[in-house]
C-alpha cells in the first residue's frame, strides 16, 4: 500500500491547522507530500515568532476548547504536553466585572443548558434578562447544522434571531453579542444566524464542560507546530516556507497535474488547498484556470475581519484575577480579550513585570492608528478592568495588525462556501470556513478539514488507510428526543402545506 502511494505527488497549500493536518496524514501513508506556504512560518493564523529583541509573540493567543477532541488526540499522539491545566476566565465591561465562569466539569453534571445557566456567575445582569433567553432554545434545537438548517438560518441576522426569539435587550447586548464579537470576530447585525447557532452550540450549549478551556504554555508556534512540524519532515513531507502558489495546471481531463508558485511548478497528483478565505480570493484573482468555475469566481462575494494582536510588558507585577477575560462595550463594534501570560506562559513565570496579551476583533478603525496611540489606549481600556495598570509603565510592546484576516460568516455567505470536494476531480478544499458536517469551529474544524481533505485524496487515488476523525460529542438524549419531535412536526408540515414561503 505504502509502495503505490509513495509515487503519488500531493501538494497541499497552506500551513496552518488544515493544512498541516492534511499534510502529516498523507506523509504518513507515505505519499510524497509538498506543503507550500506564502509566510515564513508554518502556523498560518497561529504562527508565533520571536521579535529581534528575542521575546516570542505570535498572532493572537488560541484557547483549545474542551469538545477540541481530534486536536487533542494529535497532541497525545505528539506526545507532547503544551497545555496549561484548565482555566477559569471572566468577563469585563466599562463598569467592571460583568461575569466569573468556573470549570465546568468539575460541578455536578446538568442536563445542557443548565449547568451553564447556573453555574455562570453573572455580577449585574438580572435573572429576568437571563430567563429571556428560553425561547431561543426552540432554535437551538432546530438548528441541527444540516445543509437545510444552514439555509434557513444563514439569511438571517444573529440580531434578527435574537430579537425574534425575545431576548432582552440586556442580555443581547452584555451576554451574546459579546460572544459573537470573540467567537465569529463581528457584532450581531453582521453575524449569519446559522453561524451563530452552530459556534455557540459546540463552544457552550451542547454539553456543560464545553466551555472549559486551556491554552499553549507558550506560543503554538513553540509549543505545538515545532514539534509536529520536525514529526512531518521526517514522515517525509516537504515543508516550503515562502512560497506563494499563484495557480493551477489543470489537463483536458479536469485533473490538476500541476501548481503554479512563482517560476516553480509542483507537480501534483492531487492538490489540498488549506488558505483562509482572503488568501484563496488573491489565488482565483491570479489564477485564469480557477477563474474558469464559477464555485471559484463567487469566492469573491466572501469576506474576512481585521484583527489586532498586542503584546504588552509592564515594569511592575500588576495582580490580574484570571488568566484569561473577554471584554464588550469599549467600542461598539469590536470585541476584545486580555491574557495574564505570566500565569499562562512558562517563559513570563518569573517576569518581574507583568505581560499582557490584549486581542481586538473587528479591530477595523485600529488598523491605521500608530502603535503609540494602540498602546495608550490598551492600557488605558486595561485600567478599567484592573485598575492597577494605571500606575504601570509599558517598557515593551509588539503590535500586530491582521487585516482580513479571520472568516466573516456574513448573512448569505454560506452559498459561497465550498465544499471540500471541488468540481476538479483531484482538487480538495479544506479550512475553518469550509462546509462540512462535523460540527466543530476555529483550530478544531479547520484541522477536522485537513484529515477530511486527506482522506478525499486517499480515496481519489485509492491508496492508504484514511485518517479517522472523532465526530463530536452527541447531542444529550433530551435534545435528541427533542430533534426529533421537531424534524417530525417539519417533515409533517412540509408534506400538507405547499413550498410557498420563505425558508
Ligand atoms: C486573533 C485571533 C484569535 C483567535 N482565537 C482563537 C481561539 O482562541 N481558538 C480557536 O480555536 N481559534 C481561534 N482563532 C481562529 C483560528 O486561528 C483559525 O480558525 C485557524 O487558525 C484557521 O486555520 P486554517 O488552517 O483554516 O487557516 P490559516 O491559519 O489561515 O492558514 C492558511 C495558510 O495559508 C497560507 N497562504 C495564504 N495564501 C497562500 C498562497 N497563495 N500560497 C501559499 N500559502 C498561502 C497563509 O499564509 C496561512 O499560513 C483566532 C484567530 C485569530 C486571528
Amino acid at each position: 500500500m505504502i509502495q503505490e502511494a509513495q509515487s503519488k505527488k500531493v501538494v497541499v497549500v497552506g500551513a496552518g491547522w488544515a493544512g498541516l493536518g492534511a499534510t502529516y496524514h498523507l506523509a504518513k501513508q507515505g505519499y510524497d507530500v509538498t506543503l507550500l506556504e506564502a509566510g515564513p512560518y508554518p502556523g498560518g493564523l497561529v504562527a508565533g515568532w520571536q521579535t529581534t529583541g528575542g521575546k516570542s509573540v505570535e498572532a493572537g493567543i488560541h484557547g483549545f476548547w474542551y469538545p477540541y477532541r481530534n486536536i487533542f488526540s494529535l497532541i497525545n499522539e505528539l506526545e507532547i504536553n503544551p497545555f496549561t491545566t484548565w482555566t477559569r476566565s471572566a468577563q469585563y465591561s466599562p463598569a467592571g466585572l460583568e461575569v466569573e465562569s468556573p470549570i465546568f466539569q468539575d460541578l455536578p453534571r446538568l442536563p445542557t443548558p443548565l449547568g451553564t445557566f447556573i453555574y455562570t456567575q453573572f455580577q449585574r445582569l438580572p435573572l429576568i434578562d437571563r430567563l429571556s433567553a428560553l425561547p431561543l432554545l426552540y432554535s437551538v434545537v432546530d438548528f441541527d447544522n444540516s445543509d437545510a438548517a444552514w439555509r434557513r438560518y444563514d439569511f438571517v441576522t444573529a440580531r434578527e434571531l435574537f430579537k425574534d426569539f425575545g431576548v432582552s435587550a440586556r442580555l443581547y447586548k452584555e451576554a451574546f453579542e459579546p460572544m459573537l464579537l470573540v467567537g465569529l470576530f463581528a457584532p450581531g447585525e453582521q453575524c449569519s444566524a446559522a453561524a451563530t447557532l452552530g459556534m455557540l452550540y459546540f463552544f457552550i450549549l451542547a454539553h456543560q464542560a464545553d466551555f472549559d478551556v486551556v491554552w499553549c504554555r507558550g506560543t503554538v508556534g513553540e509549543k505545538i507546530f515545532r514539534p509536529w512540524v520536525e514529526k512531518i519532515e521526517k514522515a517525509g513531507a516537504k515543508v516550503l516556507p515562502k512560497h506563494r502558489v499563484t495557480d493551477l495546471i489543470i489537463d483536458s481531463n479536469n485533473q490538476a497535474t500541476g501548481v503554479v508558485c512563482g517560476d516553480e511548478v509542483f507537480e501534483a497528483d492531487a492538490v489540498i488547498f488549506a488558505v483562509g478565505v482572503t488568501g484563496m480570493k488573491k489565488i482565483v484573482a491570479s489564477s485564469p484556470s480557477l477563474q474558469s468555475r464559477p464555485e471559484f469566481r463567487n469566492l469573491q462575494n466572501l469576506g474576512a475581519i481585521d484583527v489586532l494582536a498586542t503584546r504588552l510588558w509592564f515594569d511592575r507585577k500588576v495582580e490580574i484575577k484570571r488568566p484569561s477575560n473577554a471584554c464588550f462595550g469599549f467600542d461598539d463594534t469590536t470585541g476584545w480579550t486580555f491574557f495574564d501570560l505570566n500565569a499562562l506562559h512558562d517563559e513570563y513565570k518569573q517576569e518581574e513585570g507583568t505581560v499582557i496579551e490584549a486581542d481586538f476583533y473587528h479591530a477595523n478603525q485600529f488598523l491605521t492608528w500608530s502603535d503609540e496611540e494602540i498602546v495608550g489606549t490598551v492600557q488605558r481600556y486595561l485600567t478599567t478592568c484592573v485598575p492597577g495598570f494605571r500606575e504601570a509603565k509599558v517598557i515593551d510592546s509588539s503590535i500586530i495588525r491582521l487585516p482580513q484576516a479571520v472568516t466573516h460568516f456574513a448573512p448569505g455567505s454560506y452559498r459561497y462556501m465550498l465544499p471540500a470536494q471541488t468540481s476538479f476531480a483531484n482538487v480538495f478544499m479544506s479550512g475553518d470556513w469550509i462546509v462540512n458536517r462535523h460540527g466543530s469551529w476555529s483550530q478544531e474544524k479547520a484541522y477536522v478539514t485537513g484529515l477530511e481533505a486527506a482522506n478525499l485524496v486517499i480515496s481519489n487515488l485509492a491508496s492508504g488507510t484514511p485518517a479517522e476523525i472523532l465526530p463530536v460529542e452527541p447531542d444529550e438524549a433530551h435534545i435528541q428526543v427533542a430533534r426529533k419531535v421537531n424534524q417530525t412536526v417539519r417533515e409533517l408540515g412540509k408534506s400538507i402545506l405547499p413550498d410557498f414561503w420563505l425558508p
